[in-house]
């Protein structure tokens, strides 16, 4: 892929949705890596009958779908399960998110990862979006109704803020208002319309 891809990341309630939202607002193709891996096991999917046939049957909801919270049971218990998991599931993921970002008509790409700090092979510039702690906790309270103990758990099983920092090509301090994150997308949007303009 001779595109330019911008990975985006973050911690939990950092604002990746709010970011990615605002670059799709204004054109921008969007991949999710989390919207890929749920596309790869749909329902009739090689993937997801290679999944049942490996942990069994009862591992599928009675629609037909993957039992996510049981497979996350399973696989937290059992190194050998996730290994085979992430094997099996690592090709499709990536083929599918190959033919999103590859399929994309914008001057750029964007591929919004979770919170982790894993090089990705198909972007080639990070974009962090970051906030304090506190200010993650308090979205995240408001948003999903969540208690504290639970988002200070997820937070805790994150990469830590200065290893995803430490990647970065660009960061968006994500801690002021609404219409400052739309200023400073606006502005980065510009910035890697120039940047490929360049190449
Ligand atoms: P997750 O990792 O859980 O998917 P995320 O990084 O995608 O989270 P968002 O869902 O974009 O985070 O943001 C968390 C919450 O904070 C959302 O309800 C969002 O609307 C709100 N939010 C994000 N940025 C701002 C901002 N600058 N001002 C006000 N609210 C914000």
């Amino acid at each position: 892929m001779n595109q330019l891809i911008i990975g985006i990341t973050g911690g939990i309630g950092s604002g990746k949705t709010a970011v990615s939202n605002r670059f799709q607002a204004l054109g921008i193709t969007i991949a999710d890596a989390d919207f890929a891996a749920r596309a790869v096991v749909q329902p009739g999917s090689k993937l997801l009958s290679d999944i049942a046939a490996k942990f069994g049957q009862n591992i599928l909801t009675d629609a037909g779908e993957l039992n996510r919270p049981k497979l996350r049971g399973i696989i937290f218990a059992d190194n050998d399960a996730r290994r085979f998991l992430e094997r099996a599931t690592h090709g499709p993921i990536m083929d599918q998110l190959r033919s999103e970002l590859t399929a994309a008509t914008s001057p750029y790409a964007m591929l919004v990862l979770s919170a982790g700090t894993g090089q990705n092979p198909l972007i080639n510039r990070m974009l962090v979006v970051d906030a304090p702690i506190e200010l993650q906790q308090a979205r995240v309270l408001e948003r999903d109704g969540s208690d504290l103990e639970t988002i200070n758990h997820i937070i805790a099983a994150q990469p830590a803020r200065r290893e995803r920092l430490a990647l970065a090509d660009d960061i968006i301090e994500n801690i002021g208002s609404e219409q400052a994150l739309d200023d400073k997308v606006a502005a980065l949007h510009q910035f890697y319309l120039d940047l490929n303009h360049h190449d």
